[in-house]
């Protein structure tokens, strides 16, 4: 698969800059869940005010550069003015190229904050949970942060590399990370939230999405989920055909890195129409750039393991006026799987009984989501934790 450059070159992010309206009613800000103000940011970056263009940034978003590189299109862009002329701006490759190329520590300067001595504890290391420690620390808050995996970002480290490197997400911590506020835990997983109560004003819980949906057929086991398959990506270099089921971003991400691992074809069964697979554009681009077979209107039946390889037996759906149902006698056997992926989505762990003292931020608060939206949500938390002290 050919490697895209994640940045912009200094002439295309000229190119971009330049083609910025300056709107006076900034719906590309309004349109951003954490409320980013790229007019602002883009009008310093035309007068190569760099340190301005990087503290607007930052100002509301702590994790500029991870969402500069895999923010949907459906936010600041959708809204851009310019696309009712010809293109809209790419607004999220011009906040990381900013990031990338102008912050350093001479820009951003760690804030001495008084303590307050007031202590909460985050359960998470995701985006959500690292906004809400940044926010907390702002405010002089102390934050001890609980993540049962080895590596702070979440569900973002199951992103392929090519797409998000892991130093980017490092570095955006780097940048927003109290270290005298801010204590992280690694490889410390929370079993029971209410017991840090005794030692915490406050708990936010934070934990994402961890279980994945099951597809409930027959020879499941034969198949392997998007988390283990994403996470443990070498463990399954293929040389064969592999299935996908599902037709989201993380489906997405599970074909392209099961082609860039080496698989010879990906084909993907989606429920329902391709119409409507929730993908961005560029996504859905990329999966006909790369050649992998879109099964639209399909599910999987049941799967049974042969000599050398997995038969897949799909049927056809069909939509009755309410919701998608098995065509009668359309299954069909696929016989030539060396890898049967299933990315049908994922569920939060149960929520305890409302208790004020705990608050839920992030995916598992709102149900999967993206970046931004967590990180808003992160933020949000803080704020509630902020109020209550008021
Ligand atoms: C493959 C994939 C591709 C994606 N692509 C995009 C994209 O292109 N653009 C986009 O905007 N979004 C994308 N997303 C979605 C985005 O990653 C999530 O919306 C976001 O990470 C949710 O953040 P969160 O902090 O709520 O939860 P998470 O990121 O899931 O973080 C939760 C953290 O809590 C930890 N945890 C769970 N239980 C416990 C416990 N009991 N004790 C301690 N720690 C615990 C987990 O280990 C994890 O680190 C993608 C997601 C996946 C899986
Ligand atoms: S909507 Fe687009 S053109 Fe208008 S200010 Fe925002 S980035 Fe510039």
């Amino acid at each position: 698969m050919k490697e895209k450059s994640l940045y912009l070159t200094k002439i295309k992010l000229k190119a971009e800059l330049d083609r910025c309206l300056n709107c006076r009613t900034q719906p590309c800000m309004n349109a951003c869940p954490v409320n980013c103000n790229p007019h602002e940011f883009i009008q310093f970056a035309q007068m190569q005010q760099w340190p301005e263009a990087v503290r607007t940034i930052m100002r509301t978003n702590p994790m500029g550069q991870t969402c500069g590189l895999i923010c949907p299109d459906k936010f600041c862009m959708k809204s851009c003015t310019r696309s009712q002329i010809d293109f809209p701006i790419n607004i999220p490759r011009v906040q990381a190229t900013i990031l990338e190329n102008y912050r350093n520590r001479e820009v951003i300067q760690p804030e001495a904050i008084e303590s307050n001595g007031k202590r909460i504890a985050i359960i998470g290391a995701g985006p959500a949970g690292l906004a809400a420690s940044s926010r907390l620390a702002q405010n002089g808050y102390l934050v001890e942060i609980f993540e049962a995996s080895d590596r702070i970002g979440g569900a973002l480290n199951m992103i392929p590399a090519e797409r998000l490197p892991h130093e980017v997400i490092e570095k955006d911590w780097s940048f927003i990370h109290d270290t005298e506020k801010v204590s992280l835990h690694l490889n410390h997983r929370i079993t029971d939230p209410l017991s840090l109560l005794t030692d915490f004003d406050c708990v936010i819980i934070a934990t994402g999405e961890p279980n994945c949906v099951s597809l409930r057929i027959p020879g499941e086991e034969y198949s392997v989920s998007y988390m283990d398959y994403l996470t443990n990506r070498e463990k399954y270099r293929t040389s064969g055909a592999v299935a996908v089921i599902g037709g989201g971003n993380v489906a997405t991400d599970c074909a392209l890195t099961a082609l860039h691992l080496g698989a010879s074809s990906v084909e993907m069964f989606i429920r329902r129409r391709i119409a409507d697979m929730r993908i961005s554009r560029p996504e859905f681009l990329e999966l006909l750039d790369h050649g992998v077979n879109l099964s639209g209107m399909t599910s999987p039946e049941k799967i049974e393991r042969n000599e050398n390889s997995l038969s897949l037996f799909i049927h056809r759906n069909v939509f009755d006026g309410q919701k998608w149902q098995p065509l009668p006698d359309s299954t069909i056997e696929l016989p030539y799987f060396s890898l049967v992926i299933r990315a049908i989505g994922s569920r939060a762990d149960e929520k305890l009984p409302d208790n004020p003292r705990i608050i839920y931020a992030g995916d598992c608060k709102t149900g999967g989501s993206t970046i931004v939206e967590a990180i808003a949500s992160g933020r949000a938390a803080a704020d509630l934790v902020l109020e209550h002290d008021a």
